[in-house]
């Protein structure tokens, strides 16, 4: 089946959405056994796909959860209140304390942040790493080293890993690959076909596509599965079903999306590296972004998040240039359908094991599905503010 097909049939099982497109919104605590036989057979086959507790899910969360396993080509997966709290069930599933942890330097910001409070308290040790270290990653596996943990492209300055040699290296010692997969969704990397172990993707981007709920969904191979999913049972974790409706029904036009904010994103990103104040544009399609070959090699697209590196201007100028627009509108996170801009300020202090040496401000900018010649507009009179200024 090809990509496009599977978006649009992914998880409709007839168990699930019963004579409808879409499976219902089922609202569950309580699930009701007309005997103790009904029971038994609930108990025993909680885990495949049989109503028992609303804990467990109901059929609005299986299709979900099918729909994902079917996209990421994965043995199960368990959804999250948020992306966040995927992460964080992910890595606390499978370190224990004394463990070792690979993470690559430039994670998201608050994945970075739990390792170094939470994990650090719990007795797990974090060495950070570089994002292009391919597979010399191996000089830094330890004998207690239990997760190799990846983001690819990384968060903001969208260096692309060279995943295929981190997973060879781990698996010779048997420590597990994880991947933060958000900017790819399953359609542009297919993360468990190069080997990843745990795949992670916050669902309020595009997998939701309309900034309006969170979700987080981890799948995971057949190895893997069943730990994932006792410890986020147990652990409490769970998407209400209003939220998982609004990522199945964004799921089903993500394909299309996807490709209107890609076109959109690279007008937008070679206008802007034809701009005297760009130093250079931090995007995995152009050839100067670091692991440019790779991304070739081993991703089917991009999406509509990148980020700019100017060679002039400050705080004033930036200000000058965001409180000037109006179509990048000013907020956290990325993935819907209109278009964003956010500043990194002090980003020095984000990196430890790679130098991040840009002196110019760096933005990001998350290209939505308004024309792009309405966006080009929009920056170009930005642009002449921020000059006035610098
Ligand atoms: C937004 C984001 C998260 C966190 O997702 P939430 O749903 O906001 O918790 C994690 N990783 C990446 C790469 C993100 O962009």
């Amino acid at each position: 089946m090809k990509k496009d097909t599977r978006i649009v049939t992914a998880g409709r099982r007839k168990e699930w959405t019963g004579p409808t497109v879409s499976p219902p919104v089922h609202h569950a605590s309580t699930i009701l056994f007309d005997s103790v036989e009904d029971l038994k057979h609930a108990t025993r086959n909680r885990d495949k796909g049989v109503m028992f507790y609303g804990r467990k899910g109901t059929p609005t969360q299986f299709s979900l959860a099918e729909a994902m396993c079917e996209l990421e080509g994965a043995a199960g997966c368990a959804l999250y209140p948020c992306g966040e709290a995927g992460v964080n069930a992910a890595l606390l599933t499978f370190l224990s304390s004394g463990d070792h942890l690979l993470m690559v330097d430039t994670v998201y910001g608050p994945t970075r942040a739990i390792c170094d409070t939470l994990l650090k308290r719990m007795n797990v040790s974090v060495t950070y790493y570089d994002p292009l270290i391919g597979g010399d990653i191996r000089g830094l596996i330890q004998d207690n080293t239990k997760v190799i943990f990846t983001e690819s492209p990384g968060s903001v300055t969208m260096e692309i890993q060279d995943i295929p040699a981190i997973v060879e290296a781990a698996h010779e010692k048997d420590v597990i690959v994880m991947i933060d997969n958000t900017w790819s969704t399953p359609l542009h990397f297919r993360a468990h076909d190069h080997g990843v172990d745990v795949v992670i993707q916050s669902a309020t981007k595009y997998l939701c596509g309309h900034s309006d709920a969170l979700m987080g969904t981890v799948t995971a191979t057949e190895k893997y599965w069943p730990m994932l999913r006792e410890n986020s049972y147990l652990m409490g974790y769970y998407a209400a079903p209003d939220d998982v409706y609004l990522v199945l029904r964004g799921l089903r036009t993500l394909s299309v999306r996807l490709k209107q904010h890609e076109k959109n994103a690279m007008k937008v990103a070679q206008w802007l590296k034809e701009r005297p104040e760009v130093d250079r544009v931090l995007h995995p399609a152009f050839e100067d972004c670091p692991g440019h070959d790779i991304w070739k090699r081993d991703f089917d697209g991009a999406c509509g998040l990148f980020s700019v590196v100017f060679n002039k201007g400050n705080d004033g100028a930036v200000t000058a240039l965001f409180d000037s627009l109006e179509h990048f509108k000013m907020g956290y996170s990325w993935g819907g359908f209109e278009s964003l801009i956010m500043g990194f300020y002090d980003f020095k202090k984000e990196r430890t094991a790679c130098a991040w040496d840009a002196t110019g401000p760096l933005v990001r900018l998350h290209v939505g599905l308004e024309d792009p010649d309405d966006l080009i507009e929009d920056l170009s009179q930005g642009l002449e503010k921020f000059n006035a200024v610098s």
